[in-house]
Parts: structure tokens; C-alpha cells; sequence
């Protein structure tokens, strides 16, 4: 199930739920945001829509205002964070490109200098 009740598989809808304990950082009406458990920066958060979406095509297409809404929960979280203006964002969409949670997540990585390509 991929619509917006939200799928009862889906860890990050649990985690939006209260039903997996997470580390949160942000709350808004629309996105969540809580620290990775497998953190790959020394801030490293995940933006989540409450809405249960499987990737971004398909918030983009189904919620365009809450995908917006990531990108401003982003910018306030790297703000708390400390990171200043230099910060990444990832949005993993599909198996080969190494998205493992189909609930649509921002990847928020700062505090460290980045390399680039990300391979
Ligand atoms: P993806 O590979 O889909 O782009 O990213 C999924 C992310 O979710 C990974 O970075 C992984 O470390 C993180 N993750 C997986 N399970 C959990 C969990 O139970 N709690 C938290 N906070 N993060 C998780
Ligand atoms: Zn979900």
C-alpha cells in the first residue's frame, strides 16, 4: 500500500506514528524530521512527510506543497544543527539508487567536508 493512510509495514510511518522510538529533532504538521540510526556524518537527519509516499515522484506528484515543505524543514533543521550554509541533501529514488525505506526521506548530512560524486 503506497496512498497516504500510510502503510502498516512501513518503519518510517511508525516512526512518524510514535510507534518506533526515534531520535526527533523536528515536528511540523506535515514532515518529521529524527537522527539516521546508521549516521554518516556528524549530523546526519532524515525529513520525512507524514504522509506515506514511496519516493519523491510520487509526493512530488501526489503532495507537490509537502515536498516543498521538506526542503523548509531542511533549512531550519541545518540551522539548529549549526551547519551554517554548507550542508547536503539527498533524496535517494529507487533499489539502484540505494534507497532501502520506501516511505520518501531527505537525507540532511553536514558537519564534515563532502566529497563528490557520491558513487
Ligand atoms: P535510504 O537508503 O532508503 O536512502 O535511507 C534509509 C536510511 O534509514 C538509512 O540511512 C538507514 O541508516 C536509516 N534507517 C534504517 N532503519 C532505521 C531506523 O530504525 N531508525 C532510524 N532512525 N534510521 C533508520
Ligand atoms: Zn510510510
Amino acid at each position: 500500500m503506497t496512498d497516504t493512510n500510510g502503510d502498516v509495514d512501513c518503519l518510517f510511518c511508525k516512526i512518524v506514528a510514535g510507534e518506533i522510538a526515534a531520535d526527533i529533532v523536528h515536528e511540523s504538521a506535515t514532515t518529521v524530521g529524527f537522527r539516521d540510526l546508521n549516521p554518516q556524518a556528524p549530523t546526519h537527519v532524515l525529513v520525512v512527510p507524514r504522509s506515506h509516499y514511496a519516493n519523491a515522484a510520487d509526493l512530488a506528484a501526489g503532495e507537490p506543497e509537502t515536498a516543498a515543505h521538506l526542503f523548509h524543514a531542511a533549512r531550519e533543521i541545518a540551522a539548529s544543527e549549526g551547519l551554517g550554509d554548507s550542508y547536503r541533501l539527498v533524496i535517494n529514488t529507487g533499489a539502484d539508487a540505494q534507497q532501502t525505506v520506501f516511505h520518501t526521506h531527505v537525507h540532511l548530512l553536514g558537519g564534515r567536508a563532502m566529497t563528490w560524486p557520491p558513487g
